[in-house]
């Protein structure tokens, strides 16, 4: 009898493991069950974030070089320094921005096959496959980032 009903328990595990597999469900850590991404979705996305890091790496290697120091007045005249000046400070606030997104994406590859990556952090709805793929540092989706950050 007791084999019986493990036997049984058994079978029922299997079953739902079945379904969870053939539906791309997964339990989050609180025991909610969610619709993960599929594989080609994750793999698309872990490409995007390769990519992007590739570009803001060499993005923040141009910005480190527009951003050395700029040569006295006698060497280049007055007001082409001003404007170096100001190019330059422009270019250091791009760069960094640049180096906190580039953080931010070798998080977020760490984070990919999380069962809560792609969900937004304020709402826990999914965030849509092509925002991802945009921007896919972002931990809110579209509505959420316009609360947060309103334009
Ligand atoms: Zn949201």
């Amino acid at each position: 009898m007791v084999q019986y009903v493990s036997a049984t328990k058994i079978i029922a595990a299997c079953y739902f493991i079945r379904i969870f597999a053939i539906h791309n469900i997964e339990l989050n850590p609180k025991g909610e069950i969610k619709n993960i991404m599929n594989t080609k979705e994750a793999a698309n996305i872990r490409l995007a974030i390769i990519e992007k890091i590739e570009t803001l790496k060499k993005n923040v290697e141009t910005f480190k070089r527009l951003s050395q120091p700029v040569p006295p007045d006698n060497a280049i005249g007055r007001i082409t320094r001003m404007e170096a000046i100001n190019s330059k400070s422009m270019n250091e606030a791009a760069l960094v921005k640049s180096t906190k997104t580039l953080d931010k994406l070798h998080r977020c590859l760490k984070k990919i096959n999380d069962p809560d990556f792609g969900y937004c952090i304020n709402c826990e709805e999914p965030i849509p496959h092509k925002r991802l793929l945009i921007m896919p540092e972002t931990p809110f989706c579209v509505k959420c980032a316009q609360n947060i950050n309103p334009r």
